[in-house]
């Protein structure tokens, strides 16, 4: 497949031809990465997430309750791309609502892994990562509120990024935990991700969380050569498998060996992270999925009142993930217990922030691994709070705003591949793709 890069430079009659050649090559592909094939501007093909609003386009979510749905205006991410040479084509398959980490409670049912097609592709941006691993996307966006950018990046050999909160506007992007929640790129390498995060970037008024900063250019001014002190996270490391601790070993050999320092340091234990995250991101969920009810978007339950339309209508709709959270997310909000669940989630979130802010006072970036194991069988994971415990690694990166990208550095013996990301302080995308370029060389991964 040509890079983003090398598309960038072909005439609008080849990238014609090319989706053409995509869409047939994704439909023999079997692996349901792909979820719909409009396509709308002029440009390099971009897949999308299907919670990211199109004009004109269907955008579900992946959900049944939003079946039908058509969305009446661009994401602002969507009409950065357009405007960088660059278009939107194609549907990527996801999690319902974002909500998971196997893309398995898709309405439209599972993607399978393209390199091994029992194995999920992770999640929520498993369509995305999986398209582009399988070479029928020259890159995607994606969305990450916990992980689902980078987790289904590593679990596919792809790159990933999570720009920091703020920078790539949240508007049209369909709200899961909106304090956690950012647009970003699943791309084949690290250049093309700092092409397409370029694009999609920038202040936005229509988003009230966007941050203001003057457009840098990072793709073009990567430095493969800054020597940086990189910190590795010692206690993290003996709660993921051995397969993947062997990675994380080599890789830290690897980054020394081209020049970077690496210093060690301690945190707190990743239960809190999982707890603190799910807490506040299943308060934020429920607040945002309380306007799905039947009046305003999507499917319609037929109902002789007002009550039994809304009841029916989100009891039909929702799967069962997405009522799980919104259970969760309802007690956790509701009067006697907001101040010992909530309350206390939101300060958990300050230590986390404070303690990555200790960190970055003598490091440049952290090293961690992105999941604790490869991607695991498709049907395999039964157990909620199992999958969720899968998210150790990303979500503290979420609860603290902060940028990070996940990259692939080796394969199991299974052919498996294992990703593993650098963060980076707020804001500092330039440094964190600085490091993450040395890192894919330094690493030298064969797909
Ligand atoms: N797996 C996490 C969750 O289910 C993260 C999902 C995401 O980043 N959208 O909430």
């Amino acid at each position: 497949m040509i890079t983003l890069k090398e598309a960038l430079t072909k005439s609008k009659e080849e990238l014609a031809l090319f989706r053409t050649e995509l869409e047939s090559k994704a439909k023999e592909s079997g692996l349901n990465a792909y979820i719909g094939y409009e396509s709308s501007g002029e440009g390099v093909p971009i897949l999308i997430k299907d919670n990211i609003q199109v004009k004109d386009w269907s955008v579900t979510s992946a959900s049944k309750i939003l079946q039908g749905y058509i969305a009446p205006y661009d994401a602002t991410a969507i009409v950065n791309l357009k405007a960088n040479g660059m278009m939107a084509f194609g549907r990527a398959n996801m999690d319902e609502f974002a909500m998971g980490s196997t893309t398995e409670s898709s309405y439209y049912g599972p993607t399978k892994n393209p390199y091994g097609e029992d194995r999920v592709p992770g999640g929520s941006s498993g369509g995305s990562a999986a398209a582009v691993a399988a070479g029928i996307a020259i890159a995607a966006l994606g969305s990450d509120t916990g992980g689902s950018i980078r987790q289904p990046a590593a679990y596919c050999g792809c790159v990933g990024m999570k720009p920091t909160y703020g920078r790539v506007s949240r508007y049209g992007l369909a709200a899961y935990a909106s304090s956690l929640d950012q647009i970003g790129p699943i791309t084949q390498n690290v250049e093309d991700a700092a092409i397409l995060y370029d694009a999609i970037k920038g202040h936005d008024p229509k988003d009230s969380t966007s941050a203001e900063f003057e457009k840098e250019d990072i793709a073009n001014n990567i430095d493969v050569n800054r020597k940086l002190t990189i910190a590795v996270i010692d206690n993290y490391i003996s709660e993921a498998d051995e397969e993947i601790q062997k990675a994380y070993a080599d890789t830290v050999k690897a980054l020394e060996a081209a020049g970077h320092m690496i210093v060690h340091k301690n945190m707190q234990n990743t239960k809190y992270d999982i707890a603190t995250y799910y807490i506040l991101a299943t308060a934020e969920a429920a607040t945002n999925l309380a306007r799905f009810d039947g009046i305003r978007y999507g499917n319609r339950a037929e109902a002789n009142n007002v009550e039994e339309l809304f009841y029916k209508t989100r009891s039909q709709g929702f799967g069962e993930e997405v009522k799980r959270r919104i259970l969760l997310g309802n007690f956790v909000l509701s009067s006697g217990y907001y101040d010992a669940y909530y309350l206390k989630a939101q300060k958990v979130r300050h230590l986390v922030r404070d303690e990555f802010n200790a960190i970055f006072k003598e490091a440049d970036l952290i090293l961690s691994p992105v999941a604790p194991s490869v991607a695991p069988k498709i049907g395999a994971v039964h157990d909620p709070l199992e999958m969720y415990k899968s998210d150790m690694y990303t979500i503290a990166i979420n609860l603290a705003g902060l940028p990070a990208i996940s990259l692939p550095v080796a394969k199991n013996d299974e052919g498996m591949p294992i990703g593993l990301q650098l963060i980076a302080k707020a804001f500092n995308e330039k440094t964190l793709f600085d490091g993450a370029a040395s890192m894919e060389k330094a690493v030298n991964y064969i797909k």
